[in-house]
């Protein structure tokens, strides 16, 4: 121990080799867990004590808790049979490089206190950029997710349209009500944003999305904004989705733009889910016009496998963003202020984590080469997937699949309505209750739905047929009321 009584560095050498066997043991037990857990609320909490113990204890304790009281209040993101909401993967090789920026310690609040970190995150930036096909127009940033982003982008948008109200009134001194659009089928992060930025409620505009593709129609933007025009109001933002929430649709990013542009708004694209798929050349179409865009988002926290709040950023006009955002105390000055870039003047947070490790890590132990290889097999596993429930009579496909989201519904001879709806969250519900494999349902036009979101690190093809094997079962056995 350390004078003080905190840990020695010998010490942690000791304990830190303990953690580490435990998650690797937990990686390769985490298949034979059920996935959702099924502790109730309060469970966790009720099994720990209400201070923690004054003395010292061995890490062994609390390696015992994980296993006795936090593994089971987890459901489980990393297990091959996880299909609910969207892969949230965590490449073993992205911990190391989140282990290393938490032992390194470093303070993320200027260049000059810890000019490494700065530029590792421009350099892996850039280095998703390039493996992204994206021009050297944009620069890029992490932030801990796509709708901090999406918040950024709307504030530096509310101060274009404004020019720079925040600097005088505010937006409540401003005449011309400032608007922001986005698809019906948007993120409720986006809904968010425009709420905090100021906009309000009435100032937001949800463009149709119809089936079958339910992407954004541009010349309902363009009569939307025109209309807004007319009344008085001006134009400021569109967010654009590369890869809705619900089905996995993209929003046709180069009309978009030009309609936006016509009417003098910034656009901001958010990709979070589907960003990962811009790193295989063959997927890149599906975003012909993004390059057009003022800023986007993606997460590679999600499918790509880095670990959470790994979101990256880029905008085209780097001083644009900072003069929204910038400070300048006294005390963060240096002698290189101008020569090199301030991360904390383009986004919220003054203090960063050394994040940019868990990027570098992740692509300098796993490969390029084998990130792409599983991202096409999980597409692949979607389309095979997609074949088998389309050959069902019984059985639909409700939206495209573009990438790796399948989104089905079973209906049975005469089910239909509400009583449909049931039956839906009903074979959902039985599946996630067995702990046998995780989904989720959704809402699609009103009616319940189920997506298969495939793209789990561990996820194989033998994982995605014996979910639809379970499926088939257990929707079969709830429409004939074999099961409650
Ligand atoms: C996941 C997701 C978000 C939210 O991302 P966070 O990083 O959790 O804030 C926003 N938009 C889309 C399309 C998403 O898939």
């Amino acid at each position: 121990m350390l004078d003080n009584g905190g840990m020695n560095p010998e010490e942690f050498r000791a304990a830190g080799h303990e953690l580490i066997d435990w998650i690797a043991d937990y990686r390769l037990r985490v298949g034979s867990l059920p996935v959702r857990s099924s502790v109730q609320p309060s469970d966790v909490r009720s099994a720990l004590p209400e201070l923690p113990p004054e003395a010292s204890e061995p890490v062994r304790a609390l390696l015992d808790d994980l296993d006795s009281i936090v593994v089971p209040g987890l459901t489980h993101a990393q297990h091959p049979r996880n299909f609910a909401w969207f892969p949230s993967n965590a490449s073993l090789s992205s911990v190391l490089g989140d282990i290393a920026a938490s032992g390194i310690g470093a303070l993320g609040i200027t260049w000059q206190s810890a000019p490494a970190l700065t530029e590792v995150e421009q350099v892996v930036c850039d280095w998703l950029r390039r493996l992204t096909g994206l021009s050297e127009a944009w620069h890029g940033t992490i932030t801990d997710g796509a709708s901090t982003a999406c918040l950024v982008a709307l504030l530096v948008a509310r101060e274009r349209a404004s020019d720079g109200s925040q600097r005088r009134g505010g937006l409540q001194a401003e005449r011309a009500p400032l608007v922001a659009y986005c698809s019906e089928q948007a993120h409720s992060s986006v809904t968010k944003a425009a709420l905090l930025a100021g906009y309000g409620a009435d100032n937001l505009r949800y463009v149709p999305a119809p089936a079958p593709d339910r992407a954004m129609e541009p010349h309902e933007l363009d009569s939307l904004m025109s209309a807004d025009e007319r009344s008085g109001r001006r134009p400021a933002v569109v967010v654009a989705t590369a890869g809705t929430t619900g089905t996995a649709g993209f929003d046709p990013l180069r009309a978009v733009n030009e309609v936006a542009r016509a009417h003098g708004a910034f656009v901001h694209v958010d990709a979070a889910m589907a960003g990962s798929a811009m790193l295989l050349a063959e997927h890149r179409h599906l975003f012909d016009g993004i390059e057009e865009a003022d800023s986007l988002c993606w997460n590679p926290h999600k499918w790509m496998g880095s670990v959470l709040e790994t979101s990256l950023f880029y905008v085209k006009d780097p001083p644009e963003l900072v003069r929204v955002l910038a400070t300048d105390p006294s005390y963060l000055r240096s002698s290189v202020d101008g020569s090199v870039v301030q991360f904390r003047d383009w986004g919220l947070p003054l203090g960063r984590r050394f994040r940019a490790l868990k990027l570098w890590f992740q692509l300098r132990l796993d490969g390029p080469e084998a990130i792409r290889a599983r991202l096409r097999r999980d597409l692949e596993n979607a389309a095979r997937l997609a074949a088998l429930v389309k050959a069902e009579a019984d059985w639909q496909v409700l939206a495209p699949v573009q990438l790796q989201t399948v989104c089905t519904r079973h209906v049975p001879l005469g089910l239909a309505g509400d009583d449909l709806d049931a039956h839906t969250l009903s074979w959902c519900e039985a599946i996630n209750r067995s702990g046998l494999a995780h989904l989720t349902p959704a809402i699609l036009d009103g009616h319940w739905m189920v997506r298969v979101s495939i793209g789990a690190e561990a996820t194989e093809w033998a994982d995605v047929e014996a979910l639809w094997e379970l499926m088939k079962t257990t929707a079969g056995e709830t429409a004939t009321g074999s099961t409650s």
